[in-house]
């Protein structure tokens, strides 16, 4: 693999059997995938000065490695996905815990049997708990927007109170809307867990940190003699997309494309932004050894932060005296101006306007939109991966 910053004069598409747009897993994956069994000559367009998307990670001016687009907590539940990027790193068997501060106190999420007894006492709380294990078994995961439709009261006791402590303030800050009025997929990512397993991912089978860090994990994919990659260069300066045809330095592509940035880009939203929430990351170096007892603390009753994360606390890294951690603000993005597009907004609006952004592409037959940006979708690092991997297949199934 050589990594160049900008185009040399001299590129040629024609001399790549494969241009993938983007360096983040959607495109990392494919294209190692193309290069190793179709043996494919594959040039990895990206547009900032680094690979691994919004995984990247690197250390700051205190020797710390940070999550520089936010606090990354690789969790699967599918073997190939794992098998796949595990080629590529080992793992700490880091476990991640979230804390939520609810008006000062610190309580597991997701909301769990420990989380009852705080915030009932231990008698109602144990007694509040039987009536949820009764209700829907041990060691089940109960969505709230479910838990909150049940009509018996002890329920809507434990409903309402989640729903005011844990879930009302914090998605008005990450969302601008209430629990009601968003996609339930998006609180159904943390839903109540009747059990006493306190991890943020209970029961997820493979979980942990990349030993030598994400960045390092993308190297190594990306680490293949038929890979170029080609960091600081904006596909959208090279690409002109026709009826039928995708044009790359002014001449008509025959080869292969993955596209993983944001579908409206490639138009000049001239159908409309995609909507998105974009996030302000405020990053503090102190003088101590260990700020918070956990990976993550939500702020969920109070701050106009959503989350502080320390990353110490999640890579196990030992930096005696000094620790970093980040605040996370969110607030709705504005296409070009600069900022990054972190989370689409689920709801069939917006789905339908980028149905048609989709529709515009779909007569272009060596074009793929892949990834959580080029999908449109609210996907786990895992979920591109598994995408990513489909399409490959795809792909070498076309040119076997
Ligand atoms: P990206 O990582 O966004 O990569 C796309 C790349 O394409 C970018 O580098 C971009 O610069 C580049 N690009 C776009 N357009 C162009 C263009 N025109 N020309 C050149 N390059 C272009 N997942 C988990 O599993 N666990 C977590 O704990 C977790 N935490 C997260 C926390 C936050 C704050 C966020 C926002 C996401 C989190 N995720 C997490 C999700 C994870 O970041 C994504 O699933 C994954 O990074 C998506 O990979 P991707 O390749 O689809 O997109
Ligand atoms: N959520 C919440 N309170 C919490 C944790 C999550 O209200 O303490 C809601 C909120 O709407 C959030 C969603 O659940 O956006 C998904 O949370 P997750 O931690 O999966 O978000 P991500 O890590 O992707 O930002």
């Amino acid at each position: 693999m050589q990594i160049t910053s900008g185009l040399p004069e001299t590129f040629n598409p024609d001399s790549y059997d494969m241009i993938v747009v983007g360096a983040g897993y959607a495109g990392a994956v494919c294209a190692r995938r193309l290069a190793e069994t179709s043996g494919f000559r594959v040039a990895v367009l990206e547009r900032r000065n680094h690979i691994a998307g919004n995984a990247y990670d690197c250390l700051d001016d205190a020797g710390i490695l940070i999550h520089e687009y936010g606090p990354h907590i690789y969790h699967t539940f599918n073997e190939r996905v794992h098998n796949f990027l595990s080629r590529f790193t080992e793992w700490t068997d880091y476990q991640h815990k979230v804390l939520a501060n609810i008006h000062g106190t610190l309580m597991p999420v997701p909301f769990n049997h420990k989380s009852l007894k705080l915030a009932f006492g231990e008698e109602r709380g144990e007694q509040l708990y039987r009536k949820l294990v009764e209700t829907f078994g041990e060691d089940k995961k109960v969505p709230i927007m479910e838990l909150r439709a049940k009509n018996d009261p002890e329920l809507v006791e434990v409903a309402d109170y989640v729903y005011e402590n844990v879930f009302l303030h914090y998605t008005m800050k990450q969302w601008g809307q209430t629990p009601d009025q968003i996609d339930p997929s998006v609180t159904g990512r943390v839903p109540i867990f009747i059990g006493d397993d306190d991890r943020y991912f209970p029961q997820a089978p493979f979980q942990g940190m990349p030993a030598k860090g994400y960045t390092h994990m993308f190297e190594n994919m990306l680490d293949h003699d038929l890979i170029d990659v080609f960091c600081d260069v904006d596909a959208r300066d090279i690409f002109e997309i026709g009826e039928t045809t995708v044009s790359v330095c002014g001449k008509v592509y025959g080869g292969e494309i993955v596209y993983t940035g944001p579908l409206d880009e490639l138009f000049g939203l001239d159908l409309g932004a995609l909507p998105y929430r974009t996030l302000d990351m405020k990053f503090e170096t102190l003088d101590m050894d260990q700020y918070q007892p956990v990976g993550t603390v939500n702020y969920t009753t109070s701050e106009d932060f959503t989350r502080i994360t320390e990353f110490k606390n999640m890579t196990g890294q030992v930096v005696p005296g000094k620790t970093t951690i980040m605040k996370e603000y969110s607030h709705s993005y504005e296409s070009g101006s600069g900022q990054t597009p972190y989370y689409a907004i689920l709801d069939p609006e917006n789905r339908a306007l980028y149905e048609r952004y989709l529709d515009r592409v779909v007569n272009l037959t060596n074009f793929h939109p892949v990834g959580r940006l080029a999908e449109y979708r609210y996907y786990d690092m895992d979920a591109v991966t598994d995408s990513a991997l489909t399409l490959s297949d795809e792909i070498i199934a076309c040119h076997a």
